[in-house]
């Protein structure tokens, strides 16, 4: 009884179709992010969600009731978006009462919920203050206060974070777990930084054009993505794939073989995590060289870089006092159990 999309599509005037179909259900009390990259359709769903746009397709459904024609202003739906647009005459005290006052609140009521909301998301300070004298941390804080004071039931968060600097970013996601955890609210996030979906989710629908490849835990999504692009897209560097042709057993890619005892012979694309390539000694017994190629220091870790024949890979491994130098060999292990293989043609997981 929560939230549900039932395939929901959104063709524009133009012909462009922004969703196919889109089938997603979740609780409400989640917090949701849609991740995906660059014009895949998260924030058509979210606008759909919010109903400043209509479905060309589908219907929208809030704990059982259809909602796919009912005003945005009636859906209960509170909004942050990347331009968060503060009424620049305004006192942040009044943008964040703005809400309240459209609804009719009594002002003793607005006073309490106002400064309520402010000191939950430590703004209390300047509450007398225009948003032109606030850093863009503080601006984006009166923006999130504002979208949630009326205490909706559901937050949109169209990438709300993107025009922060890096360390404000970590701050406010923290502040934002913080607040989902007291609130007790429906958090629906877009954002096409896999990070931020990692960290954030309850769980994470993945989007690529306009449809629904994944929907799980960050750590399944993660661990067990559904095909090779979520593969890639999930994690930082992306996993390493190889594409090759499995025969007896053995994995044959450009420059290296392998044993995958448990694969079907045919095409396919391995791949592994850079965490999760072992570097053994060389006198070790299963491994394969592969020569340096480039080493990047990210502490505590380093980045290898790393090939042979036509292949390359990543291995990310904890930080020597001294990485391997350009040139030296390496021998790798993959362990059977780190593996995820894809069909060659579909990209999709093969079991
Ligand atoms: P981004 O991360 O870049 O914001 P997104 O995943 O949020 O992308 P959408 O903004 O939902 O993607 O866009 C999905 C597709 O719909 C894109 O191809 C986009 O160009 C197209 N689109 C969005 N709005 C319109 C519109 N008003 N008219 C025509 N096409 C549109």
């Amino acid at each position: 009884m929560g939230i549900v999309f039932e395939g929901v599509s959104k063709i524009f005037p133009d012909g462009t179709a922004a969703l196919h179909g889109l089938d997603l259900a979740f609780e409400m009390g989640e917090f949701i992010v849609l991740l995906g990259p660059s014009g895949s359709g998260k924030t058509t769903a979210c606008r759909v969600l919010a109903g400043l746009e209509n479905p060309t397709g589908g219907r929208i459904l809030v704990g059982g009731r259809d909602i796919t024609a009912l005003p945005p202003r009636l859906r209960g739906i509170g909004m942050v978006f990347q331009n968060y647009a503060l009424y620049s005459h305004k006192t942040v005290f009044e943008n964040i009462a703005y809400p309240l006052r459209v609804r009719k609140i009594p002002r003793a009521e607005i006073e309490r919920s106002v400064k309520a909301m402010a000191d939950l998301l430590q703004i209390g300070r300047y509450l007398h203050r225009k948003p032109g004298q606030l850093s863009g941390g503080q601006a984006q804080r009166v923006a999130v206060a504002r979208a949630l004071v009326w205490q909706p039931d559901i937050c949109l968060m169209d990438e709300p974070l993107s025009n922060l600097d890096a360390l404000l970013r970590l701050h406010m996601r923290t502040e934002l777990k913080r607040l989902h955890r007291e609130l007790r609210k429906t958090f629906v996030f877009v954002t096409h930084d896999q990070e931020e979906a990692m960290t954030l989710a309850t769980r994470v629908a993945v989007l690529r054009d306009g449809e629904l490849v994944q929907f799980d835990t960050p750590q399944t999504v993660y661990r067990k993505p559904a095909s090779r692009f979520v593969a890639e897209f999930m994690g930082r560097p992306a996993m390493n794939t190889f594409d090759g042709t499995v025969n007896g057993g053995v994995f044959r890619a450009a420059g290296f073989e392998w044993r995958v005892p448990d694969l079907p012979n045919g095409p396919i694309t391995l791949g592994i995590r850079p965490e999760q390539i072992e570097l053994v000694d060389a006198s070790a017994a299963d491994s394969v060289v592969f020569e340096v190629d480039v080493v990047e220091h990210v502490e505590p870790d380093m980045l290898i870089f790393a090939r042979r024949g036509a292949s390359s890979l990543i291995v990310r491994a904890p930080n020597g006092r001294r990485g391997p130098e350009h040139g030296a060999l390496l021998h790798l292990r993959f362990p059977a159990g780190a593996l995820h293989a894809f069909d060659a043609k579909t990209g999709m997981r093969l079991p």
